[in-house]
């Protein structure tokens, strides 16, 4: 059991050597799982009682699988996969079975995928995921969607044994195994198409997005990490329109220096272009151990801008670091979650404090345009109170689950959580207008706003500034070239 423990481990590490940021933080992650031994110890007592070591070990991991599986918060349910990851691993290593690697362009399907085997396999040739269940939240979608790979999850049974031809259309959502002639003729004239749309849209990516009917739209990319940036080209795009800055909470509070780092790597790449950073959104989906709290509904809990309030010593600090930062680049600043004024209000006091400090020790910084994210129905609704906003950005994830009241981590109530829902693209076009009257600029950097099924709806809102994920600008940026400003699709009105 032992050995098998260690075996895994040093080849989680090896994968490491050859993976990115955000990747090797998902590997740790499984590596400090295996050093745990309240994980191993359960499996170590049945082995004792003479339990032989494979079965000792997949008894106690469903024991643990079922529990993070029945977890009520949907972090916890994400993380089933690294489980069964982890779980799958050392028994190969108790059996001594090496991996196969699937052919090219394969399509996997199971009850859920894990990030090693999503990361073991190489997706440059193509390739997709159909999983039974899975959550838009997992692991392994954050990895799947920044690297473009087709995934649908939640897909309930897929009758497909190994080298059935299957055919998975994720623009669509579709997947189906053993496809007759005419279905197959109808799916490889769709891919062509999309194909095409693809490399024409590649084409044109570092052209302006400008609709038929002559509007400019900005088009911005989202990033989760410094490191993203090395893989976008900044004349590709009008700037960042979201730095989360969750990842540098993965592994406790990071410090000044850490932050700060981070920041001006970014700013620096970016050059005078924008980048909006955004403030820690602790909580809900993104726990953050030893800062967010135990909460029964985190996402109606203490997140956000709420939470980095009521731990000033740890607000402070980021506060700090972005103020120095500001003095690299075009730095604007945004608060998640904020419900009221006074949140506004607070947060820029201590602004202004740590600025007045750093003044005060000849330290150079900026103090960068301070905005607020709008994914809190109530500000959508009734944006006079914060006016005095340098800028809104539209959170459509959140947005669309609060005025849905449908979770965006579950995949049982994914058909509600449509942004394209009247209340919603209603909710969107109020909060544009109540901009444009007010001379507050407006953006969308929610998942959204990639979505070539949902921007003639946005643009139709009222939006003229979209913030997408990297993958998705050459098809966003096609997507606005074909579409009117002004148009009223059907049920957006
Ligand atoms: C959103 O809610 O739309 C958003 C961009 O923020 P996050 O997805 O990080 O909650
Ligand atoms: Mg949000």
């Amino acid at each position: 059991m032992r050995a098998a423990l260690s075996e895994a481990a040093a080849s989680i590490a090896a994968l490491m050597q050859s993976a990115d940021e955000e990747a090797a933080g998902i590997l740790e992650f499984q590596i400090a799982m295996l050093d745990d031994e309240s994980l191993v110890e359960p499996a170590l007592a049945a082995i004792a009682a003479g339990a032989s070591a494979a079965d000792a070990w997949s008894d106690a991991m469903a024991t643990e699988i079922e529990g993070y599986e029945a977890a009520e918060d949907g972090y916890f349910r994400a993380r089933s996969s690294d489980l069964r990851d982890i779980a799958a691993r050392v028994l190969r290593a108790l059996s001594g079975i090496a991996e196969k690697a699937p052919p090219h362009g394969a399509i996997i399907q199971g009850k859920d995928l894990t990030p090693t085997q999503f990361l073991a396999m190489d997706w440059t040739r193509g390739g997709g995921i159909v999983l039974k269940e899975g959550s838009p939240a997992s692991h392994v979608a954050m990895l799947a969607r920044s690297r473009g790979v087709p995934m649908l999850v939640g897909v309930g049974s897929l009758e497909a044994a190994n080298d059935d031809l299957v055919l998975l259309d994720a623009e669509h959502g579709h997947v189906v195994a053993r496809p007759d002639t005419e279905a197959h003729r109808a799916f490889l004239s769709a891919s062509a198409t999309h194909r095409d749309r693809l490399q024409h849209a590649q084409l044109r990516v570092r052209e302006r997005a400008v609709t038929v009917d002559g509007v400019t739209i900005e088009v911005l990319v989202n990033i989760a990490e410094p490191a993203d940036v090395r893989t976008i080209d900044i004349a590709h795009c009008d700037g960042v329109g979201l730095m989360r800055t969750e990842f540098l909470f993965g592994h406790g509070l990071p410090d000044e220096a850490t932050q700060y780092s981070a920041y001006r790597t970014v700013l620096e790449w970016a050059g005078d272009k924008p980048v909006t950073i955004r403030t820690v959104d602790a909580g809900g989906d993104k726990p953050v151990p030893g800062y967010t709290v135990e909460e029964t509904n985190p996402f109606l809990g203490l997140r956000g801008i709420r939470l980095s309030l009521s731990r000033p010593d740890v607000f402070r600090v980021q506060a700090r670091a972005l103020l120095r930062a500001a003095v690299h680049g075009n730095l604007k600043v945004m608060f998640p979650m904020v419900s009221l004024a006074r949140e506004l209000v607070e947060a820029t006091h201590l602004f202004e404090a740590e600025a007045a400090a750093l003044a005060a020790a000849g330290i150079p910084h900026r103090m960068p345009p301070l905005g607020i994210m709008v994914e809190v129905p109530a500000v959508a609704i009734s944006p006079e109170g914060l006016a005095s906003a340098a800028f809104f950005s539209i959170g459509s994830n959140d947005l669309t689950q609060y005025v849905m009241a449908a979770g965006r981590d579950n995949t049982a109530v994914a058909a509600l959580n449509d942004v394209r829902n009247p209340a919603v693209i209603a909710l969107i076009g109020h909060v544009a207008r109540f901009g444009a009257a007010h001379a507050i600029p407006v953006s969308l950097c929610g998942d959204a706003g990639g979505d070539p099924t949902a921007i003639p709806a946005l643009l139709s809102a009222g939006i003229r500034a979209l913030s997408v994920t990297p993958a998705q600008l050459p098809l966003a940026k096609a997507t606005i070239a074909a579409s009117r400003a002004q148009d009223t699709p059907d049920g957006a009105a």
